[in-house]
């Protein structure tokens, strides 16, 4: 693994042609905006974020604020407790999101093949070299300065031949980094790679692979993959995949919208269950909006509660005709909040969404008679990364 080497990843291992993919993630994103906008802030910790009095929780900090052990997701109150002296600052998303279009319309110039995983985040296959640069590694090179030079902002890269290995490239030097990982030096880093960084585990899967003296890819390699599965179920498959260098996983240009919600965190926690039914027809009137803004309609609506322990639970149920209507929305609702402990657990957070939308819609198949058929359920107890 190089720091800005400029020799190319071989373009072919066992014969078959391997993809050339970089993984671009702009550094602190809100919190550089902020600081590129209010030259006062520059070198001091910026938390964007919500109210640190109230029940807000920070969105992105500056580096110099995660000197003091401030990172997303935690709450803003925490944030002030270990740094007295930090800036908060509301988050100011029409600017975050116009920022977001001036960056992917910059990584167009370098691939056709885009996939965007957030505001500040994406995938770009570049296998196809479109603008004869002659290596992935210079083209990421280019794009980080083409940002710079129109947004004033730093990005970082991971320049790999999977998915898996760029993304987890591009943060081993942040900021304003490049880092190639071609295919001779995968094994070699995927071994010594720490559990934690592989896609999909978090606090939890940690724990239990330490538990079953899983502690690098190395371990996870050795172990094998049957044992893997009987653990993890499917993902324990994918972990192993991964820790063998594969990832099949195409960059997925223009990724269809999968679901399309709206979600409160309460001023306070709320215990009474026509609080909340008012609250959810709220949010299914705005849902209808955003539906209709769109013309779409989904065949799946989903209720997620997440209760003053922070756990968060989702109720489904499924409807053979598409849903966007807030009335039809809210007559399905009170059965869902009934699965839930709602009520009996005080809530912190609510929210839904629609999900399942059809290829076409027509006029005529939107508000036709609606009829559950499955109903799902999903419980998760880790804290959401935000
Ligand atoms: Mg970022």
């Amino acid at each position: 693994m190089d720091h800005k080497n400029d020799n190319e990843t071989p373009s072919a291992r066992n014969g078959s042609a391997l993809s050339k993919i970089i993984h671009v993630d702009m550094d602190a994103f809100y919190a550089a905006i902020e600081q590129r906008d209010n030259p006062e802030l520059k070198g001091r910790p910026v938390i964007v974020g919500g109210n640190p009095k109230g029940r807000g929780v920070v969105a992105t900090c500056s580096y110099e604020a995660r000197k003091f052990g401030i990172h997303s997701a935690m709450s803003s109150a925490q944030a002030l407790r270990k740094c007295p002296h930090a800036i908060f600052i509301h988050p100011r998303k029409e600017v975050y999101a116009a920022v977001s279009i001036q960056i992917f319309s910059i990584c167009q110039k370098f691939s056709s093949c885009i996939e965007p995983l957030s505001l500040d985040e994406a995938f770009l296959d570049v296998s196809e070299d479109i603008l004869n640069l002659g290596s992935a590694t210079r083209t990421a090179e280019r794009l980080l300065e083409e940002i710079h030079k129109h947004t004033g902002l730093t990005a970082s890269a991971g320049v790999s031949f999977n998915k898996f290995l760029a993304k987890v490239a591009s943060e081993i030097h942040k900021p304003a980094g490049i880092t190639v990982i071609r295919p001779e030096e995968a094994p070699a880093f995927l071994e010594s790679l720490p559990v934690r960084k592989f896609f999909g585990v978090g606090k939890t899967t940690e724990k239990k692979m330490h538990k079953h003296g899983l502690f690098t890819g190395a371990d996870i390699k050795a172990m094998g993959e049957e044992k893997l599965k009987a653990l993890f179920g499917k993902a324990g498959k994918d972990f192993y995949t991964f820790a063998m260098g594969r990832d099949e996983r195409p960059v997925m240009a223009q990724r269809i919208r999968k679901s399309m919600g709206r979600e409160v965190t309460l001023e306070s926690d709320i215990r009474d269950t026509d609080t909340m039914l008012a609250i959810l027809k709220t949010l299914a009137r705005d849902v209808e909006a955003c539906l209709l803004r769109k013309k779409y309609a989904g065949h799946t609506l989903t209720l997620k509660v997440k209760y003053d322990n922070f756990c968060s639970i989702t109720r489904s149920a499924t409807f053979v005709r598409p849903l966007w209507r807030a009335e039809d929305i809210m007559e399905n609702i009170p059965e869902l909040l009934a699965r839930t402990e709602a009520g009996k657990k005080a809530v912190r957070l609510l929210g839904l969404s629609i999900s399942q939308f059809p290829e076409t819609e027509t006029e005529q198949t939107k508000g036709q008679m609606l009829l559950p058929f499955i109903f799902h359920k999903t419980t998760d107890c880790t804290p959401n990364k935000g």
